[in-house]
């Protein structure tokens, strides 16, 4: 029986009466465990950053973290079970992460099993540094193998960069355009200027693979830079 399940037969009410997050025990713990190591890691401190998984597509909800919690402490009631408008589907759940609809977004438009979302250092630096050239480009390194259907190092991965804003849902559909952008589609992720990345995969610990990996080879980039001295380079302000 889940913990849920458990608190409600604690209160006397019937166990068909289910708590919106009954039966995801195992969702939430693979996903407080990876608030615990991202936390750890300093891609997501000071409350900042949201996770989530998608438990169906149709019609399309996720499970994702409740709002303003800190990923190095999240409870079993820090999730939020929401539909593809980012809105709880049952009342009287926490409320979602603010940035909720970039995860609908994603869910939406791409057969992913988890969108992941930090705010690293080398996130924020470099996604500041190159706005004015439209993305981080990631070449020629040995982890690019680490995503998923890359073989070679011998590989160019564009990380695009988005303009940071409060307005989420211009944010979501500024995103659902690339999603659809055949010439040039958002392969594995996304930055946002001066705030943070999103990724995604097949499954949470493809997405995690994914965070890793980008997070590495982002923090490669801009410590090649300082180590060229070649950060005097135009700073976007
Ligand atoms: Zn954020």
């Amino acid at each position: 029986m889940s913990t849920f399940e458990n608190e409600r037969n604690n209160r006397g009410t019937s166990v068909a009466e289910h708590h919106p997050l009954v039966g995801l025990d195992e969702q939430i713990a693979e996903l407080r465990e990876t608030g615990v190591y991202f936390f750890q890691r300093g891609w997501s401190v000071g409350t900042s950053s949201n996770y989530s998984v998608i438990l169906d597509r149709g019609p399309c909800e996720l499970l994702v973290t409740a709002s303003g919690k800190d990923k190095g402490r999240l409870t079993e009631r820090d999730f939020v079970r929401v539909g593809q408008d980012g809105t709880p589907v049952v009342p009287n759940q926490p409320k979602s992460s603010a940035e909720t609809l970039l995860h609908c977004v994603v869910a939406q438009e791409l057969e992913v099993g988890a969108i992941l979302h930090t705010h690293s250092v080398w996130a924020t630096l470099l996604s500041n540094l190159y706005f004015s050239e439209g993305a981080v480009k990631l070449e020629g390194y040995e982890m690019l193998k680490g995503l998923a259907g890359v073989d070679t190092h011998e590989h160019r991965v564009r990380l695009e960069i988005f303009e940071n804003t409060q307005d989420i849902p211009i944010l979501a559909e500024q995103v659902r355009k690339r999603l659809n952008d055949p010439a040039n589609p958002l392969r594995y992720g996304y930055l946002i200027r001066r705030h943070g990345m999103y990724t995604w995969g097949r499954d949470l610990e493809e997405a995690r693979r994914h965070i890793e990996v980008l997070e590495f080879l982002l923090e490669c980039e801009g410590r090649r830079l300082m180590l060229e001295g070649s950060v005097s380079r135009n700073v976007s302000t």
